[in-house]
């Protein structure tokens, strides 16, 4: 596992917003960046979701998050130009963006996947984190030390049979925040990471391996060092890295 502990008010008056925040990993690391002082904007496309953490975060005495229902499948650029308007309104400024939402898709051979549900895997992995990143660049630019962090896989960086629309989807992912890094190497005020969460504990390992006793694997709230590493300050001047949340390392 990553190891940093992080300090109790590490995120303390940021605004974060965690994308596939109502479940597993999203919704883990809003809660601890909420939990370490942070506002975070919670997006997810199940309202009920996204109401409950709302609610436990409430309850908590925490800072007030702000919830944005919002279904990345179907999402037109206006949706993004809207949110973004938004939040420059609510907040005029974001100090981080965890894309972490995804979908797995089918797992069968590229002779058999179906073109639609690749379309879907694409859109909903690499098209709305291009989109959202796009959109809130303005914003993140307002931050004296803004955070953009991608969601990886194993998969992601060596091909594996039957994985099919996800795993070229997370090598876009790569790719994505390695030319992003590279175009803001000149603006210390924005980094771009990705984090490889390893094998976690949530309802899109179970799918992927039903066969697999769940404890087999930690659960998201003990992956999290790594998403707050990433997010806080004391990774100032990591840029353009794909980090593995369970890997060896320290900081
Ligand atoms: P999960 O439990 O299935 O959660 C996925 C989250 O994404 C949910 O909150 C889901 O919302 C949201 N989401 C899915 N489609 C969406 C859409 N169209 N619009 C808005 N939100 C949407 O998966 P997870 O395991 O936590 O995965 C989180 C990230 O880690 C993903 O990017 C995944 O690829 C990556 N990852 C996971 C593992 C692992 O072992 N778990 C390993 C490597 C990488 P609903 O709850 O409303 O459906």
């Amino acid at each position: 596992m990553f190891h940093y502990e992080a300090p109790a008010d590490l995120l303390k008056d940021r605004i974060i917003l965690v994308t596939g925040a109502g479940d597993g990993i999203g919704r883990s690391a809003a809660w601890h960046y909420a939990s370490h002082g942070a506002t975070v904007v919670l997006l997810g496309r199940t309202l009920e979701k996204l109401e409950s953490l709302y609610d436990e975060i409430e309850n908590a005495g925490l800072a007030k998050p702000a919830i944005v229902p919002l279904n990345l499948d179907t999402a037109a650029e206006h949706d993004y130009i809207e949110l973004s308007n938004q939040l420059y309104e609510e907040f005029g400024r974001l100090d981080g963006v965890l894309h972490n939402a995804g979908i797995l898709g089918m797992r069968t051979p590229i002779e058999n996947y179906d073109p639609i549900t690749w379309e879907q895997v694409m859109r909903i992995n690499v098209h709305a984190p291009f989109m959202l990143t796009q959109t809130l660049l303005p914003l993140l630019s307002q931050s004296s030390d803004a955070s953009v962090i991608f969601t990886s896989s194993g998969v992601g960086r060596k091909g594996r049979a039957y994985w099919g629309a996800y795993a070229v989807s997370k090598f876009a992912t790569e790719g994505l925040m390695q030319v992003l890094a590279d175009e803001l190497e000149n603006t210390p005020n924005i980094r771009v990471n990705a984090i490889n969460p390893g094998a976690t504990r949530t309802r899109m390992r179970a799918y992927a391996y039903p066969a697999e006793p769940p404890e087999t694997n930690p659960t998201p709230d003990e992956i999290m060092p790594l998403y707050l590493y990433l997010m806080g300050p004391d990774s100032r001047d990591i840029n353009g890295q794909s980090m593995d949340a369970q890997g060896e390392g320290s900081a």
